[in-house]
């Protein structure tokens, strides 16, 4: 078992309150599988990503991924099985706003302290499996929505993680770029990634093998898909590209630390020295100065770069 949760509750403190979130989740996940877990807003997918995805420790409860209790690991230590087994992607994409395809896709394999030439050859590959690689000098501002959701889940596989966790990641996309995004998916999920999807729409949570319901903090179902929607991907970039003309609205969330928890810039960073470490570290408070965006989309620009969550954001 791949995945292992057992019993796991999660309160949030609010004030001198408890506030109970997430109540007796028990789940299983195989290598290989492709789950959904669908529910409403508020009913505790993105706390139950977070646990899954190791940014958060659950109140209760065991949790063993890929064999290991994970559930009382250290800041550091969960920082780095993130980055060994589990790529993110999320709503908002979380890409550095200054860094171009290619330097967003690098930063989890420069954190992992992998060789520069190896970093680079990896990033190529990453980029032309989504089908970007005429585009990786491009910064996110430079791309549409879609593209940037390319990125992104180009930055999540470099490093081979056996796990996909995705939150609402045709959230702010146009369809047609939310169908791509799931054409990556199946592609991903027929080389043996394991997909783990969150969303609230059962269109999107219909391209999955099984769907998992949540409500209220608890699983209420758990079942086989019997309407599995399968997206043909195409690996022809031009063609890709062609249907990418609209480009997708952000709304603004709340999570300016995401992106260094993400890639573990925090965490691992002053474990090793790189000489060639290239400039990472954007402020946050810095980008939201910046107008240098080509494409007009300002606000999406700016949430992109320091507030995009995807862990706590709406779903719309
Ligand atoms: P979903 O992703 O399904 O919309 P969330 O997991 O984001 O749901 O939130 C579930 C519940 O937990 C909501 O009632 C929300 O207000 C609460 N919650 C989420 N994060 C926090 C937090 N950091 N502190 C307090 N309450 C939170
Ligand atoms: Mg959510």
């Amino acid at each position: 078992m791949l995945l292992h949760l057992e019993d796991i509750n999660k309160s949030y403190i609010q004030g001198k309150m408890d506030v109970p979130v997430l109540h007796d989740i028990n789940l299983d996940i195989e290598e290989g599988e492709y789950v959904a877990i669908m529910g409403p807003s508020g009913s505790g997918k993105s706390t139950l990503m977070n646990i899954i995805g190791c940014l958060d420790k659950p109140t209760s409860g065991s949790y063993v991924l890929d064999g290991n209790e994970v559930a009382n690991m250290k800041d550091k230590e969960l920082s780095i099985v993130r980055n060994k087994c589990i790529g993110f992607v999320f709503q908002n994409f979380n890409l550095l706003p200054r860094q171009s395809a290619l330097q967003n896709v690098e930063l989890p394999l420069q954190y992992a302290n992998v060789p520069r030439r190896l970093r680079k050859n990896l990033c190529v590959e990453a980029l032309t499996s989504v089908a970007l690689e005429e585009r990786m000098s491009f910064k996110p501002t430079q791309l549409s929505g879609g593209q940037k959701q390319r990125v992104a889940i180009a930055r999540a596989m470099v490093n081979s993680p056996k796990i996909l966790l995705a939150d609402e990641p045709t959230g702010a996309l146009d369809s047609k770029s939310g169908i791509q995004v799931m054409g990556l998916f199946e592609k991903l999920h027929n080389e043996g990634v394991t997909i783990v999807m969150i969303t609230h729409a059962r269109e999107i949570a219909e391209y999955a093998d099984r769907i998992i319901t949540i409500f209220d903090g608890q699983i209420t179902s758990d079942e086989i898909n019997k309407n599995k929607v399968v997206v043909k991907h195409s690996d022809n970039a031009s063609e890709v590209n062609a249907a990418q003309e609209n480009s997708a609205v952000v709304k603004g969330t709340n999570e300016p630390n995401i992106i260094e928890k993400i890639l573990n810039a925090d965490s691992i960073y002053d474990e090793f020295e790189d000489e060639n470490s290239f400039e990472a570290e954007e402020s946050f408070e810095d980008y939201s100065n910046d107008n240098g965006n080509l494409s007009g989309d300002n606000d999406g620009a700016k949430a992109e770069g320091f507030a995009a969550s995807g862990v706590n954001g709406g779903e719309r």
